[in-house]
Order: structure tokens, then C-alpha cells, then sequence
């Protein structure tokens, strides 16, 4: 039981909301931390992990390259294994697409991003057994990272408890009440008072809005990943991440050889308390069938594990990030659209900048392209669209 108000009380401690308790102790508000599971149960424990500038707007290339460097930092203190230097390559056999993808590379350059065109043969630098006579075009950012983001949530989550916060976790969370100026939060046996209050609930955010009063146009959706193990030595040698854009499949290095591989978005809602959390068989199958379009010794890959989880689309895929009633001190910080983890710390950092200073004229302007009011009170249902991010161009596909 905590005696004196909180200054915030967030709820949800998937790498949002230890990222930004974090943040909001480093400025030194008194904050609590509440899950009604342990830290990263939801999406975050069961996330890649790629982090790529390779993104849809200055705004969001800014807040990814801040998210990296501040996982580098947390990594490299307690948890080196937990963030790995990984180039990010993304290659196409259609000609349009690489037309594309051609655009793509002189948008990013414009938002400084560092990212080049390649071949075959700089290709094989990274996958020495690759064939790519069918390769139309191929693009890498060298400046990427793949982080262990279940890892990354407990760094940010004890730093904020060395600065002071205070967390429950494992209690059921009624749905929080306010009056009189102040946030009620019933967390198992323990209730707690503050002036503000953050959802930062994942997938469960669009009940929780909804139940507050305040609904957004959120849509959970369930997206599946597999660790696998290549036969012989034929993984990703350099250790660069690849996307398949033909069939949106992606792969990352793991350790001792193996790939963590996904996609299998699924493009109706999902209800996080009740959904399928092993991997089908139709995705295995179509995973083993992307990645063998490019090395084909990797489409006889033993699954090591397959899993799903669910993650929370929006109707423009830009997450929602601010304040949803300035009165009560309501802000939200979910949305992030099957992207989360490589915007946490970036995206944290600018909520605590505008809670620890509602007024202030930067502060909002640094959340402006995710404001959660940009839906006009809307929440009508909508289809999440799958595929890895890289948007803004003129081609449908991104
Ligand atoms: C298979 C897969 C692969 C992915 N790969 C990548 C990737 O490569 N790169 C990337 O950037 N992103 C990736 N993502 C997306 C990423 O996992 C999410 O965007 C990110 O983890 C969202 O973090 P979060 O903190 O918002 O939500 P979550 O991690 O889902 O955390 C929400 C928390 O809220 C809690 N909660 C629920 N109800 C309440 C309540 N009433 N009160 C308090 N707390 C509550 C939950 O218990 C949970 O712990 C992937 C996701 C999946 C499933």
C-alpha cells in the first residue's frame, strides 16, 4: 500500500512501460509500475528484436536511433549478449519493388540514414551461401542492431528501480478510478493514488481505454516467430538480419548459429487473454519456404521453438503517444503496430519529457505525428495491415 500520491502510475510492464518508468524516475517523479503479470509477458517477451532505421519518417527514424542507443547503453553496463550490432538488408525479386526500394534508399539518406544498395556479391558478404540470381534489388542500413528485448524491459525496469520507483506486479488491476484530482489503482491487495495516469498495456490498451472512457481505433493481432536451427553452418554468417519483402518473411542471427525467423501476421482482431501462443504448422512451412527462396539449405531447419503473440495496430500504423485528457493527466503509450520494441526508449523519453511538463510548448511538439488525438474520438473497427515497417514511398507496398 503506498501512502502519499504518486506523481504517474503506469500501467503495463512491456519495454513501454519500463522504459518510461524509467525515464519519468530519472526526472525524479515519484512513479509505481503496475502488471497484473511479471514484466514483458506480453509482447515484449516474445519479440525479435530487430531495430532498423530503415523507417517511415524523420521523426520516427530519430526516436529508433535514440531507442538503440540507449539499449546499447543498458546492455553494455549489465547484459552485453543482449544487444548485438546487426546490419539490416532487405531484398526483392520484382522489379517494381526494387524500383522501390531504389527510392527508399534516397529517402532514408535525406533523413541521414547510413544505408547502400547492394549486389550478389556484396550479398554473400553476409550470406556466403546464398543464390540470388533471382535478386532484383537489395538494400542495407549498417547502423542496425538486433536487442533482446525481455532483457532490455529488466534492465530498464531495475535502473528505475535504483532511482527510486516502486512496482507491483502479478495483482488483478481493476480498472482505475478518478476523482477529486486523483487516479485510484486497486493492484491486488495494494491501492494506489496519483495525479496521472499511463496506459501502456499493449494489446490489452483498447479494453482498458475503452473501460476508462477514452477509446481509441485499436486493433490486437496476432503475429508468430520461430527459432530454428540451420543444418551444417549455414546461418547468418556476418550477422546481418534479412527481410524478405516478397514474402515478408524475416530472420535474424541468434546464438550459436541459429535464426530467429517471423512473420505469419495474422490480419483480424485477437483478444490477448484468449489466443493460440504456439506457432502453426502453415507458418513454419511458409517460413521454411521464404528463407529457402535466398539460402536453400535454411528451408531444412529444425525448429528449435515457434511461438506467437499478439501486438496492437492502429488504422495509420503510427502509434499513439501523449495525453488523452489533460484534466485527469491521462496519457497513453501503445499502438506500436508490431514495432515497439525498437521505439520504446526513444518514444518513452519524449512522454516523460511531457508528463514531468504538461505545458510545455516543445514537449508536445516532439509528439505531434502520434498525438492519440488524431482519430477525433473515433474507435471504429478496423483490419490490421501486416508487414515489417519501411513506409512513405509510392509503391503499395511501403
Ligand atoms: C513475434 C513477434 C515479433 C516481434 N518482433 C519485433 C521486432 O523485431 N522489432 C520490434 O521493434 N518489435 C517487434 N515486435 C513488437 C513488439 O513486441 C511490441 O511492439 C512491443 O513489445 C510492445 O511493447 P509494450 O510494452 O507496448 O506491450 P507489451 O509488451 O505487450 O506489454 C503490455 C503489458 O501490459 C500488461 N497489462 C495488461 N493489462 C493491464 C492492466 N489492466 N494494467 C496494467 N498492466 C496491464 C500486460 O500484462 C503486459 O505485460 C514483435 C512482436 C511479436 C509478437
Amino acid at each position: 500500500m503506498a501512502d502519499a500520491p504518486k506523481d504517474v502510475v503506469v500501467l503495463g510492464a512491456g519495454i513501454a512501460g519500463a522504459a518510461l518508468t524509467d525515464h519519468l524516475a530519472k526526472r525524479s517523479l515519484n512513479v509505481a509500475l503496475i502488471d497484473p503479470r511479471t514484466p514483458a509477458a506480453g509482447a515484449s517477451g516474445r519479440a525479435a528484436g530487430i531495430v532498423t532505421e530503415q523507417l517511415w519518417n524523420p521523426w520516427d527514424v530519430a526516436v529508433t536511433r535514440e531507442s538503440r542507443e540507449e539499449y546499447r547503453e543498458l546492455a553494455a553496463a549489465k547484459e552485453p549478449e543482449a544487444f548485438v550490432d546487426a546490419p539490416f538488408v532487405r531484398l526483392t525479386s520484382v522489379a517494381e519493388v526494387a524500383t522501390a526500394l531504389r527510392a527508399a534508399v534516397e529517402r532514408l539518406r535525406g533523413w541521414g540514414v547510413s544505408v547502400e544498395e547492394l549486389g550478389a556479391e556484396e550479398l554473400r558478404r553476409w550470406f556466403p551461401n546464398g543464390r540470388f540470381e533471382r535478386l532484383a534489388g537489395a538494400i542495407a542500413s549498417d547502423s542496425d542492431a538486433c536487442v533482446t528485448p525481455s532483457t532490455i524491459t529488466s534492465l530498464y525496469l531495475a535502473r528505475a528501480r535504483g532511482r527510486g520507483a516502486d512496482a507491483a506486479f502479478g495483482g488483478h488491476v481493476e480498472v482505475p478510478t478518478f476523482s477529486d484530482g486523483l487516479w485510484t489503482v486497486q493492484a491486488g491487495e495494494s491501492r494506489w493514488h496519483s495525479r496521472a495516469l499511463v496506459v501502456a498495456a499493449g494489446a490489452w490498451s483498447k479494453r482498458l481505454l475503452r473501460d476508462l472512457g477514452h477509446p481509441l481505433p485499436l486493433t490486437p493481432y496476432r503475429t508468430q516467430a520461430a527459432v530454428l536451427r540451420p543444418p551444417g553452418s549455414q546461418s547468418l554468417g556476418g550477422g546481418a538480419s534479412l527481410h524478405d519483402l516478397d514474402t515478408d518473411v524475416y530472420a535474424r542471427p541468434e546464438v550459436n548459429g541459429r535464426i530467429l525467423a517471423g512473420d505469419g501476421t495474422e490480419k483480424f482482431e485477437t483478444d490477448p487473454d484468449r489466443f493460440v501462443t504456439g506457432a502453426d504448422s502453415e507458418f513454419l512451412a511458409h517460413l521454411a519456404e521464404s528463407l529457402g527462396r535466398w539460402v536453400p539449405e535454411w528451408e531444412t531447419s529444425e525448429v528449435v521453438g515457434a511461438w506467437a503473440g499478439v501486438c496492437t495496430a492502429t488504422p495509420d500504423r503510427r502509434p499513439c503517444i501523449g495525453a488523452l485528457d489533460p484534466s485527469s493527466g491521462l496519457y497513453v503509450l501503445t499502438g506500436f503496430n508490431g514495432f515497439g520494441v525498437m521505439r520504446a526508449g526513444g518514444a518513452a523519453r519524449r512522454l516523460a519529457d511531457l508528463i514531468a511538463a504538461p505545458a510545455s510548448e516543445s514537449a508536445r511538439a516532439a509528439l505531434v505525428p502520434v498525438r492519440p488525438d488524431r482519430f477525433g474520438g473515433k474507435a471504429e473497427p478496423f483490419p490490421p495491415r501486416a508487414g515489417f515497417t519501411l513506409e512513405g514511398g509510392s509503391h503499395p507496398r511501403f
